[in-house]
């Protein structure tokens, strides 16, 4: 195995969470009958460049074709896009903006509202006709530097190409960087939001793990990887979405002049320790505490059901080998998930309301990173004395 980035064999292994099914692929009652194939789940960390990596067994033509995903589904996620676009226009008041994996519009429409042209790039048909049914134009196609050089010849190039939470999620990370840097004016911008592999580890964020994220950065391997496709990061930010991820600012190399302080100051950033920081103890410790608090649970005649059907979900359900005797159903806001089974573990997904019917004793919240909103959605929960579990960074149930 090389290494996607810099083509080093060097490659050490960082925690292998077993064979589970890709997590976005979930499965109607009739395909719960049928075989299911499941990959390798074995994070190795470059030890030359730093990319912790996922050998590319799925492609993302099977995943984002007919994508479950629509961004408008979270309200704190569609807020921290309008955020984001307000402190954008302010920063670069840019005149066109493209934006790569634009899912259903969740940012753009935040650009169209303020007059300011745009366009996205979206590879899943169905949510990118989410996005067209907003008024956002969009665009179905994979970023590749074809696709890029293509836009850029039809729409002139943007002042700001956006790509937030895809950069783990391309397995050739240096043709999608040539794609991006195809877009963007050569004084342009390009901002990037993804994963930070240190906070991943420092707080137990395994079941952030699957084989959709091909890529977990750190400042200096997301510089690396900027570089290969001609672009030079700038300026990051730490910012707290999906529990801790990079925001990261980059432009051509030919404009880009010195990094910020905030770079500078990130190489000293533990990267070269990722391996040793990573205790799988604590991993196996996240795994035995949630199986002894559903077994006791069980035992105690004490009803528990699950809220969210998200990606992590089902690593951490896989890796924990929990099946329906112990979480009876998981409930989630996307109708397109409502109705059917996550996989792997063949957990049934039904709507929100569910929970409010069955009054069960615990709810497990799996998308543990969007806490403050899904608490406040869930109090009624208390109304019976239901209680809520959150499985990561250590079990905690409030
Ligand atoms: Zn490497």
């Amino acid at each position: 195995m090389n290494c996607r980035l810099c083509g080093s064999t060097n490659l050490a292994s960082v925690v292998d969470l077993g064979a589970t099914p890709p997590c976005e692929l979930f499965l109607s009652a009739e395909q719960v009958d049928e075989p299911e194939m499941t990959y390798p789940l074995h994070l190795r960390l470059c030890t030359d460049c730093l990319l912790a990596q996922l050998p590319p067994l799925i492609t993302p033509e099977e995943t984002f074709t007919e994508y479950a995903y629509f961004s408008s589904y979270s309200d704190s996620w569609v807020r921290h896009a309008k955020n984001f676009v307000d402190a954008q226009v302010e920063r670069i008041d840019p005149r066109f903006v493209v934006e790569v994996a634009a899912n259903d519009g969740y940012l753009l429409q935040h650009v169209v509202e303020r007059g300011i042209r745009c366009l996205g790039i979206e590879p899943s048909v169905n949510v990118g006709a989410a996005a067209r049914d907003k008024g956002v134009p969009t665009l179905t196609a994979f970023l590749s530097p074809e696709t890029g050089a293509e836009v850029r010849a039809e729409y002139g190039p943007a002042d700001l190409v956006v790509a937030n939470n895809v950069y783990a999620h391309i397995p050739d990370v240096v043709g999608f960087t040539k794609g991006l840097r195809a877009l963007v004016a050569d004084g342009g911008w390009v901002s990037i939001e993804v994963q930070h592999l240190l906070t991943l580890i420092e707080l137990n964020q395994y079941d952030t793990i699957y084989h959709e994220h091909f890529q977990y950065y750190t400042v200096a391997s997301a510089q690396k990887a900027l570089a290969s496709g001609g672009l030079s990061l700038v300026d990051v930010e730490l910012i707290p979405t999906h529990g801790g991820s990079l925001r990261v600012h980059a432009r051509p190399a030919d404009s880009a002049g010195e990094p910020s302080a905030n770079v500078a100051g990130s190489a000293g950033e533990p990267s070269a320790n990722v391996k040793a920081v990573l205790d799988a103890e604590a991993v196996h410790r996240i795994k035995r505490d949630l199986l002894t608090f559903l077994l006791e649970a069980r035992d105690a005649g004490r009803t528990v059901v699950g809220y969210g059907a998200p990606g992590k979900g089902n690593t951490l359900l896989n890796h924990c080998g929990i099946r329906s005797d112990l979480l009876a159903y998981t409930v989630d806001r996307s109708p397109y998930k409502q109705g059917l089974f996550l996989p792997g573990t063949h957990i049934p997904i039904h709507e929100p309301d569910r929970i409010a019917a069955d009054r069960p004793d615990y709810v497990l919240v799996l998308p543990w990173n969007l806490r403050t909103e899904i608490a406040e959605q869930l109090a009624y929960v208390r109304d019976w004395g239901g209680r809520l579990v959150f499985p990561i960074p250590s079990l905690e149930v409030v």
